[in-house]
């Protein structure tokens, strides 16, 4: 498959998401309790492992914390998490994965969560999953790490790859924090429209 590149309804969607709708946002440091750290799981994608790391250390040291990632890296990320995700290649992930959330906050007393799904995903694309769905995959990811654990500070965040091959702009990449409950009113919104 080599390096991706955001496909175009993605793209618009995202645009849309950013630029109007204004629900993907780009993250402030203060708002997130860095203190003791940060349990990390974004995709293991090393096209973009780089600029997410750099992005979740400007924010440790935004907040006045030494950056303290810990990081649980999946093919797909923490959309693997979702009730409703499904990999028949890679069966039993899940598990694994709130296993070792739980086994990493005991071991190194840390319970802020910061979910990832990003686009363009390899794992994504091969599932079947748009940007659209890979949101809603990341919400239901974030239902069940809060059942983990009520101490866990769970926030939720989308890492974006914008090759942009007609402005020049080469590959511009961003992570945005995106809020649970402005994704919810959105989509009651979308449903219910009047509401
Ligand atoms: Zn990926």
């Amino acid at each position: 498959m080599g390096k991706l590149i955001l496909g175009e309804s993605d793209k618009q969607l995202l645009k849309q998401l950013v630029e109007v709708e204004k629900l993907l946002i780009v993250p402030e440091a203060h708002k997130l309790d860095l203190s003791r750290g940060a349990i990390v799981v974004p995709c293991a994608d090393g096209d973009q492992m780089d600029d997410l790391f750099d992005d979740i250390r400007s924010l440790a040291i935004e907040s006045g914390k030494k950056p303290r990632p810990h990081f649980l890296t999946e093919h797909g990320g923490a959309m693997v998490l979702s009730p409703e995700w499904h990999d028949p290649d890679r069966p039993g992930r899940a598990r694994r994965l709130t296993e070792d959330l739980v086994d990493a906050a005991k071991m190194k007393d840390i319970y802020t969560v910061l979910l990832f799904c990003h686009a363009p995903c390899g794992k994504a694309t091969a599932c079947k999953v748009d940007i659209e769905a890979s949101i809603r995959h990341l919400m239901l990811a974030k239902r069940v790490v809060k059942q983990l654990d009520p101490q866990f500070q769970v926030r939720c965040f989308v890492h974006i790859d914008w090759h942009d091959e007609f402005t020049g702009n080469g590959h511009f990449k961003e992570t945005y924090f995106i809020s649970a409950e402005t994704w919810d009113k959105r989509n009651l919104r979308r449903t219910q429209p009047g509401i």
